[in-house]
């Protein structure tokens, strides 16, 4: 029978768990949704300086040593890959029965990540802090266009897992098209017997 606690093997926690050299205090730092940045700027400041503090702890810890110039896209990559072991959002995988449900009537095992909202905020202070730092914007990695194309398919996947549309707010922009994926099926997902239900 298909049980929660099967779906465990998907988490890919161990996967990361493994290179593990921060403190877990320093990645509080990351909101759990700022959806406006009309807020204070100072604010935002001080969240860039942390965010660049945390980044700066990250590549000091890194094996092989990382520096600053000789770090690319793939190296923010992996520290935002970094980052979910400290998530704090549900994302389930498709086999489990609340994929695509965003209010969950009970608990799953899937595995918890960084929200795309608080990643995608994230790079982009870390990019303005990157250029405030004396870094050229040909070779910024935090816009990397490996860190964008990662960005979009972390928003696309937990906006399916998630049941949520992160479309932005009403704004002119040519259609888009999605010719090579239909949406995914909607009619054969298991059904999951009420909570109540017993033989
Ligand atoms: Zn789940």
């Amino acid at each position: 029978m298909f049980s929660a606690g099967e779906i465990e093997s998907f988490s890919s926690q161990s996967r990361i768990a493994n290179s593990n050299g921060l403190q877990n205090s320093a990645l509080n730092v990351l909101p759990s949704s700022s959806t406006s940045s009309s807020g204070s700027s100072s604010r935002y400041e001080n969240q860039k300086r942390r965010d660049w503090n945390t980044f700066g702890q990250y590549l000091k810890n890194h094996k092989p040593p990382l520096t600053l110039s000789k770090c690319s896209g793939a190296h923010v990559l992996e520290f935002l890959k970094y980052l979910d072991q400290f998530g704090k959002t549900k994302v389930h995988n498709p086999l489990c029965p609340f994929y695509g449900h965003p209010n969950p009537p009970a608990p799953c095992a899937c595995p918890l990540r960084q929200a795309w909202g608080s990643l995608d905020a994230l790079i982009g202070r870390l990019r303005a802090a990157f250029e405030e730092n004396g870094g050229k914007p040909e070779t910024n990695p935090f816009g990397a266009r490996a860190v964008r194309l990662y960005l979009r398919d972390v928003r696309d996947l937990q906006s399916k897992a998630r049941g949520i549309s992160y479309e932005k707010k009403k704004r002119k922009h040519h259609h888009h098209h999605h010719p090579l994926l239909p949406p995914p099926p909607q009619r054969n997902i298991p059904a999951i017997p009420p909570p109540g239900a017993s033989c």
